[in-house]
């Protein structure tokens, strides 16, 4: 059954280690700081992570979110920021009533995914390389 999707919300993994996988389950997409997307789970599955909108909702998240310190924060490297914005693309066109979002934005005490997604949308230029 094909689900009606209302929300795309963008997270971190928070996590440092990009060896440390555990957190993956919560979403059905990672960006791995190289750029690749590895699809956790079938879009119609409904992933639990924030009950009030999960039934509607996509997650997505790039694989870091964590410091060396331990902190919290925008860690994406340009070709992983290029390859989420690409991702998202994708999902608004085939789900064009959805709402792209992030985390932080349906849970304010949510330090996640480190940065604010309304203006990296807005400001972001990818590097399109054209064809000749
Ligand atoms: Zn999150």
């Amino acid at each position: 059954m094909k689900r009606y999707i209302k929300h795309i919300i963008i997270h971190s993994t928070a996590t440092f280690d990009p060896k440390v996988s555990q957190h993956y389950g919560c979403f059905h997409y990672v960006v791995e700081r190289t750029g690749e997307i590895k699809k956790i789970h079938p879009e119609n599955s409904v992933i639990k992570h924030l009950p009030s909108v999960d039934a509607e909702a996509i997650h997505v998240a790039y694989a870091g979110g964590r410091n060396k310190a331990g902190a919290l924060g925008d860690t994406r490297t340009p070709v992983q920021e290029e390859a989420l914005f690409n991702k998202i693309v994708a999902l608004s066109v085939k789900y064009p009533g959805a709402k792209i979002c992030g985390h932080n934005e349906l849970d304010a005490t949510a330090n996640c995914p480190g940065f604010s997604v309304k203006d990296w949308i807005r400001n972001y230029e990818p590097d399109l390389l054209l064809s000749a």
